[in-house]
């Protein structure tokens, strides 16, 4: 169900339901990153249960 372009959708954490920072990570990968809970994903790899459609405001 993963639609194959990434825009209109928010990468939020799936524990607290916060807007997670993208950043750069020192392999040259980008990573989703929750400061609240110490947790986030690679943007690559993002799981089903932290994207979120950017309409739902
Ligand atoms: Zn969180």
């Amino acid at each position: 169900m993963l639609p194959s372009s990434g825009r209109g959708l928010l990468h939020v954490c799936p524990g607290c339901g916060r807007r997670l920072e993208l950043f750069d990570t020192r392999d040259g990968d980008q990573a989703y990153w929750c400061h609240a809970c110490g947790k986030g994903h690679r943007a690559g790899s993002p799981p089903l249960e932290a994207l979120r459609p950017e309409q739902a405001s």
